[in-house]
């Protein structure tokens, strides 16, 4: 097969997102507490993060928009406490900016730089990490997330609008991404090649293997130059 296409998961793939996100949390935690000191009052971090997962799962239909549920969690929290409507577009920024601060790992600008000689590169994303804001937009040729396809990795409507923004077919496309079950199995089940960055060196959990499996981004060139020349 000719490979023609490299699509990346974001979150854990090309940059560590666990404390990010915590920062994120912490950091709006704070802003709230000094704007709307009632909520932060009532609940600690804590629960604060604890009511919002709550809130997140009264709504699995659209458990693909994280922005949305963000929203309208803060428009609810607003109400409930007497604060106007601005807490919710302000508390949203205020989350999104640090959650966006991110720093990807060492090797991932030099595998991404060039690579658009070589492939339609994609991202394929859940979350809410925004390419252009964090300053690399320019590595890739299309970003799908889960918002914009109205559903979230593992189905396969997010990675057939991944295809369709490549204009490349399952066979001549590969997916990168850290998640075994969102993106390796939903990415298999379409006819992609995957890739697993297992960073952490834990066990496959079962399932579709990945058809290959890379510890840091700096393995993946080869596994890519192998799938080229078959
Ligand atoms: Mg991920």
């Amino acid at each position: 097969m000719t490979l023609r296409c490299v699509t990346f998961d974001l979150d854990d793939t090309l940059w560590e997102c666990g404390p990010l996100l915590s920062a994120a949390e912490e950091a709006f935690y704070d802003w709230l507490g000094f704007n709307y000191p009632r909520i932060s009052e009532r609940y600690s971090l804590e629960e604060l993060v604890s009511h919002r997962r709550g809130y997140f799962r009264q709504f699995p239909e659209m458990e693909h928009d994280f922005t949305y549920l963000r929203r309208h969690w803060l428009r609810n929290l607003a109400k409930s406490f007497g604060y106007g409507a601005e807490l919710a577009e302000r508390g949203f920024r205020v989350f999104w900016e640090h959650r966006n601060a991110v720093t990807l790992f060492d090797e991932a600008h030099v595998l991404l730089d060039g690579m658009r000689e070589r492939f339609a590169v994609g991202a394929i994303t859940n979350g809410n990490a925004d390419v252009h804001h964090i300053g690399i937009g320019h590595y890739f040729d299309f970003v799908i997330t889960a918002a914009q396809a109205g559903a979230a990795k593992p189905r396969p409507e997010i990675f057939h609008a991944a295809l369709t923004a490549a204009g490349v077919e399952a066979a001549h496309a590969a997916h990168v991404g850290d998640d075994p079950v969102r993106d390796v199995h939903g990415a298999n089940a379409v006819g992609m090649r995957t890739v697993w960055v297992n960073v952490n060196a834990v066990p496959w959990p079962g399932g579709p293997p990945p058809d290959a499996e890379i510890r840091t981004l700096d393995e993946l060139p080869p596994v890519l130059e192998h799938w080229s020349r078959r």
